[in-house]
C-alpha cells in the first residue's frame, strides 16, 4: 500500500520552528517510503484563521524545500487542500454520527464546565473532564434550555477505554465515559478540529500521521470518530515538541521563533533544516544541509523520545 502522509497546520498564525520540525519530519517519512505526501490548510475555525497565514506557511515550507504531491487543482505547483472549502463532508459526517444516535446537544457554557474542573478526568484533557450535564436531558429540559441559548453537539463516548499503539509514544490508553464526550460541532456553527481531521484524513486515504505530540489526546477521540464513521484510521506517530530554554514548549515568547522573521533576519534554509535534523537525532552537529539530503537516513526510531530543549545561545545565532 502507497504511504500518503499530510502536514495540516492551522493558518492562525506564522509557522516557527517547532512546527517547521514537525513538518519536515512527517515530509521525510513519507519520502523515505516513496510514498506521497499532502498539505491541508485547516482553517476551519475561520475567525482564528488569516489567509495571508496560510501564504506565508506554504511559501515558509516551499523554502525549506518541502513538496507536496497533489492539491485541489490539477496542475502544479499545487495549493493545499483547505477545510473551509470541505463542509459539506464535515456536515454529511455530522448526519451519519446523529443517524446513529451517537450525539447530543449540549447547553453547557464554557465558564460552568470551567466551575466543575474537579470533575474526574475522562479522555477530554482539551478543558476539564465533561460532567455528562446534557447527557440525559429530558424533552422538556432540552426545550427550556434551547429557549436560552444555542446548543452545541456533542459526542458521546463509549464506556469502555481507548487503547492504541504509537509508533513514537508507545502504547496509550486513555478512559472512556461521559468525562471524554467531545464537541463536534460547536454552537456558532463551527466544525470541531475532531471532525474535520477525521473526516479529511479518511478522504485523502491518509495512512501515516506524523505530528507533534501535543495532539495525543485528541487522537484517542480521532480514533473512536473512525470507528463511529466506519472509517480505517492511518497510524499514528506522536514526536515530542521542541522546548524553549525555559522548558517551556517553543512558541512566541521565545522570541524570533517565526520562519518568516528568521527568513528576514537572513537566516538560508540549509541552516535552519540542519538545526531542524539535529534537534530530531538526524544529523550529530547541526551543519547546514538540504532537506532532501536528510531522506536516506532518516528513522522515526532516531527522533528523541523527550522533548529537546532549543538554547538561548542557538536562539540567537539562527
Ligand atoms: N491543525 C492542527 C494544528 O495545527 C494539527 C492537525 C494534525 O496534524 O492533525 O495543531
Amino acid at each position: 500500500m502507497t504511504v500518503r502522509g499530510r502536514f495540516a497546520p492551522t493558518p492562525s498564525g506564522f509557522l516557527h520552528i517547532g512546527n517547521a520540525r514537525t513538518a519536515l519530519l512527517a515530509w521525510l517519512q513519507v519520502r523515505k517510503a516513496g510514498g506521497q505526501f499532502l498539505l491541508r490548510m485547516e482553517d476551519i475555525d475561520k475567525p482564528r484563521s488569516r489567509p495571508e497565514y496560510a501564504r506565508q506557511i506554504i511559501d515558509d515550507l516551499r523554502w525549506l524545500g518541502l513538496d507536496w504531491d497533489e492539491g485541489p487543482d490539477v496542475g502544479g505547483p499545487f495549493a493545499p487542500y483547505v477545510q473551509s472549502e470541505r463542509e459539506a463532508l464535515y456536515e454529511e459526517a455530522l448526519s451519519k454520527l446523529d443517524a446513529a444516535g451517537l450525539l447530543y446537544p449540549c447547553y453547557c457554557s464554557r465558564a460552568e464546565l470551567q466551575a466543575i474542573a474537579s470533575a474526574p478526568h475522562g479522555l477530554a484533557s482539551e478543558g476539564p473532564a465533561y460532567p455528562g450535564t446534557c447527557r440525559e436531558l429530558t424533552a422538556a429540559e432540552r426545550e427550556a434550555r434551547a429557549a436560552r441559548k444555542p446548543p452545541s453537539l456533542r459526542f458521546m463516548t463509549d464506556n469502555a477505554p481507548i487503547f492504541f499503539e504509537d509508533l513514537a509514544a508507545g502504547r496509550q490508553s486513555f478512559p472512556g465515559g461521559p468525562g471524554g464526550d467531545f464537541i463536534v460541532k460547536r454552537a456558532d456553527g463551527i466544525f470541531s478540529y475532531q471532525l474535520a481531521v477525521v473526516v479529511d484524513d479518511a478522504a485523502m486515504g491518509i495512512t501515516d500521521v506524523l505530528r507533534g505530540s501535543d495532539l495525543l489526546d485528541s487522537t484517542a477521540r480521532q480514533l473512536v470518530l473512525f470507528e463511529a464513521l466506519g472509517l480505517a484510521p492511518p497510524r499514528y506517530a506522536h514526536v515530542p515538541l521542541l522546548n524553549g530554554p525555559d522548558g517551556r514548549r517553543l512558541s512566541k515568547r521565545h522570541g524570533a521563533v517565526a520562519l518568516a522573521a528568521l527568513r528576514s533576519a537572513g537566516t538560508s534554509a540549509e541552516n535552519l533544516v540542519g538545526y531542524l535534523a539535529y534537534w530530531s537525532g538526524l544529523l550529530d552537529r547541526p551543519e547546514p544541509v538540504r532537506a532532501e539530503e536528510l531522506i536516506p537516513g532518516f528513522r522515526l526510531s532516531r527522533v528523541p523520545k523527550h522533548p529537546v530543549a532549543v538554547s538561548a545561545d542557538v536562539l540567537e545565532r539562527l
